[in-house]
């Protein structure tokens, strides 16, 4: 059962409370490359992306996040490291959410942050991680996981000390065993939570990582937001995200199946599978589609399937649901299952 946050609204998208999981992603250029951060977004945004966080290191980027943000409506969040006067100069470039290390600041410059957020109505994400843990807290708690809890938990009350809870809140670790602890902890406290391991790698390293972690705490209703960190395109960390919340049934979208193949395959079934993957990778229809690799099995390993295909020597079988229905020369099979695929979802 999903734990119930605070609602919280990023421009017109809310978040928490029994809202849909939203996905978030970050862009990888400089900002002040206005164009082609824009196309980053844009195609983050068809790939299902709810909102984009922006990172603003300096003022020129601060200055650029509003020509950005004149030219989307995609919610932004900028996101600040060190600097309170960027974190005002974004606030006041139209940022929708700022996301703030509250270790990173005296407490005379976050009180001029939450005052400027207070006055242009937008949330603030806190972010606590590893790197910054209190040395303090640490040594008396013994546990990393609860060290960075007790630090969020004392810049929360820090700010609702300052009549200011509009907040998201996130616990930065590279360690997936770490997340979760952390954010079992964290959520708590009753305000959304975006979820993430940090610094995951690689696409197929990260994935792993961030699917455990993000995974294990969705299960337990924990996470108003995600991101899935890759080193990568933006868009590959969009894809993961809604591959977990579609796996999870926390999001419509296409299931997708195909075998793990075996001495019984007589097809291309690798290159099969990802013309129709990437096919139906961005459908927001909740439908299961399978590719298989053999007539003699696939069909019955797949009775749940919505539509699927199996390699038949040569041949290709379509089945609805595990009954054949159709038999398909190779050489169009791929075009005419598409064209049962565009049925399907058309009357879906
Ligand atoms: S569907 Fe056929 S090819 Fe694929 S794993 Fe099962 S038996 Fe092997």
């Amino acid at each position: 059962m999903r734990k119930i946050t605070k609602e919280i609204a990023v421009r017109n998208l809310k978040i928490g409370a029994q809202n849909p999981i939203a996905i978030q992603s970050m862009t990888n250029i400089a900002v002040t490359d206005v164009e082609a951060t824009l196309a980053q977004i844009t195609l983050c945004g068809e790939a299902g992306c709810d909102i984009m966080r922006i990172a603003v290191p300096n003022i020129a980027a601060a200055r650029a996040f509003k020509q950005v943000r004149a030219q989307t409506d995609m919610p932004l969040v900028a996101d600040i490291h060190f600097d309170y006067r960027l974190a005002i100069a974004a606030t006041e470039n139209g940022a929708d959410k700022i996301r703030v290390n509250p270790g990173n600041m005296s407490l005379s410059q976050l009180d001029s942050v939450i005052d400027c957020a207070k006055m242009h109505r937008i949330p603030i994400r806190i972010g606590v991680n590893g790197g910054s843990i209190n040395k303090d807290v640490l040594a008396r708690t013994g546990s990393r996981a609860q060290a960075m809890y007790e630090s969020l938990t004392e810049y929360v009350r820090y700010f609702e000390s300052r009549n200011f809870d509009d907040i998201v809140l996130s616990v930065k670790s590279t360690d997936v065993t770490e997340t979760v602890r952390t954010n079992r902890l964290v959520a708590q406290l009753g305000y959304p939570v975006h979820l993430g391991v940090t610094e995951a790698g690689l696409v197929k390293q990260g994935i792993v990582k961030n699917s455990i972690g993000i995974g294990a705490l969705l299960l337990d209703g924990i996470g108003d937001t995600v991101r899935v960190s890759l080193t990568a395109d933006p868009v590959e960390e969009v894809i993961a995200a809604k591959d977990i919340l579609v796996s999870l049934g926390l999001k419509d979208g296409v299931t997708f199946v195909s075998c793990p193949k075996c001495g019984r395959c007589s097809i291309d079934l690798e290159n099969v599978a990802k013309e129709i993957y990437d096919y139906v990778k961005n459908l927001d229809k909740n439908v299961k589609i399978a590719v298989m690799g053999c007539e003699v099995n696939g069909p019955g390993e797949c009775a749940d399937a919505d539509l699927g295909l199996a390699g038949a020597n040569g041949k290709f079988v379509f089945f609805k649901r595990g009954k054949r229905y159709r038999t398909v020369n190779a050489d169009e099979a791929i075009e005419q299952f598409k064209k049962e695929i565009d049925a399907l979802t058309n009357d879906n």
